[in-house]
């Protein structure tokens, strides 16, 4: 496999310095050089096959002879050791639950391939590898317990101090081992800066060995397109094959995994795009202006993303063809009263408690096939309602079943260096802690 910078596509690097650079010099974003359709054969017997068979096939597809075979299937059954159902909540209407990994959000698909990915390619007797980690809440409890333990790695976790839930800052902050965390004075647009900022650093670049694990990632992105055939196969078992994917997005990396599933021959009649007031892509396909803005606080806070990373990979997987794009593509934004009563409405007429993520997709999902009622839909369930208690009125949140990987975490002290919103601070803290 090999992959081209979407600023640069002469150059061309391998898949293994794509997931340790993780962003190329020029600032724009790794992709495949050439994304291979899957036989119609695969295509056609999806319904027979399991998720672990589903990914490996898929992997094969576009990492070509990057990993050998039997390295890459035990890779994939390790990373991908646990479910994601469809749900049916009515006719037509299911949820694709992606949170049952360890931190309980799809992020856990990612996060685990990647870490994996990382330590297949580390050499035995290389400079320790450093993760550094931009989260809005839902990647650092992903990136952390996906690395937690892997020799020769460390994650430093950078969040937005007061805006992630309970919950999550226990998953980023009381791992200990080889995670650290730091909480900074501002918004996660801060954090993904300051991030970004360090990579592009000669000083900091000299004395680490620096890598992201943000979805910018190509590792993270790769895994998440297993999901959506996964998901697509099990409609194919209920004869369903017009399918519309809602996906509540924030920086993007969740829907163009969709996107490149669709690349690679999946059907899918059509990607909505769930944003809350963060709207920048669903005001651009409404008026072909892309117009990136500062991000406003929302209850849905793992989408508080006014510049949305991998919104360039999109563009570029349609190279310029803005009207396919559209016709593929349609957009809901929605506020968080909207999000409030979508949460209660789910509740009442099906007792299924989603987060305000996942609420956010169901309602994008029933605006749209109230025009398209003949096609199959499925929203995707990005996080367990656990990890948002607060944000979900009580009266609901009362039927929320905690995990018991949750109540452990209870009660573990919070580890967390504070930090404030500049680069000069956050070098001098890697510097001095190395
Ligand atoms: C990260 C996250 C999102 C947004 O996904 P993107 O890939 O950034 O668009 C949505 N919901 C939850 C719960 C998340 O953690």
């Amino acid at each position: 496999m090999k992959l081209y910078s979407t600023n640069n596509t002469s150059a061309s690097v391998s898949f293994k310095e794509a997931v340790f650079n993780s962003m190329p010099q020029d600032k724009g974003l790794y992709m495949p050089v050439s994304i291979p359709r899957l036989s119609d054969e695969f295509i056609s017997k999806l319904g027979e096959l399991t998720l672990p068979e589903i990914a490996f096939g898929v992997a094969k597809n576009i990492l070509g002879n990057t990993i050998p075979e039997a390295d890459l299937k035990a890779l994939i059954d390790d990373a991908i050791n646990f479910d994601a159902p469809v749900v049916e909540l009515e006719d037509d209407v299911y949820v694709l639950e992606l949170f049952h990994g360890p931190s309980l959000a799809f992020k856990d698909f990612g996060a685990r391939f990647m870490s994996r990915v990382m330590s297949y390619f580390l050499q035995a007797g290389e400079k320790q590898l450093d993760v550094l980690v931009a989260t809005s809440g839902d990647t650092g409890g992903a990136v952390a317990l996906g690395f937690l333990g892997v020799p020769n790695t460390r994650v430093t976790i950078l969040y937005p101090k007061g805006k992630v839930s309970g919950v999550q800052e226990q998953q980023l902050t009381t791992n200990g081992q080889n995670i650290r965390a730091l909480e900074v004075a501002g918004t996660f647009d801060d954090c993904q800066a300051l991030v970004k900022q360090a990579f592009t650093d000669a000083e900091l670049n000299s004395v680490y060995r620096l890598t992201s694990a943000n979805s910018i990632n190509i590792a993270r992105l790769i895994p998440q397109t297993f999901y959506y055939f996964n998901a697509w196969a099990q409609l194919l078992r209920k004869g369903k094959s017009k399918v519309a994917f809602a996906v509540p997005s924030g920086n993007f990396g969740n829907i163009g995994a969709g996107l490149l599933a669709w690349k690679m021959g999946l059907p899918v009649e059509q990607f909505i795009a769930a944003t809350n007031a963060n709207d920048t892509v669903p005001a651009f396909l409404k008026t072909g202006v892309y117009e990136p803005k500062p991000s406003v606080q929302t209850i849905s806070n793992a989408m508080d993303v006014g510049n949305p990373s991998n919104w360039v990979r999109i563009a570029d997987l349609f190279k310029g063809d803005e009207a396919a794009l559209k016709q593929l593509i349609t957009g809901y934004s929605y506020n968080d009263e909207q999000t409030v009563e979508a949460i209660e409405k789910v509740y009442a007429d099906h007792q299924y408690v989603v987060c305000p993520h996942t609420a956010i997709a169901w309602k994008a999902l029933k605006e749209w096939q109230s025009e398209h009622a003949e096609v199959t839909g499925v929203f995707l369930s990005t996080a367990h309602p656990c990890k948002f208690p607060d944000v979900i009125p009580a009266k609901v949140a009362a039927n929320i079943s905690v995990p018991e990987s949750v109540k452990e975490l209870e009660g573990r002290e919070k580890q967390a260096v504070q930090m404030p919103a500049s680069f000069d601070a956050f070098k001098t803290y890697l510097l001095n802690n190395i």
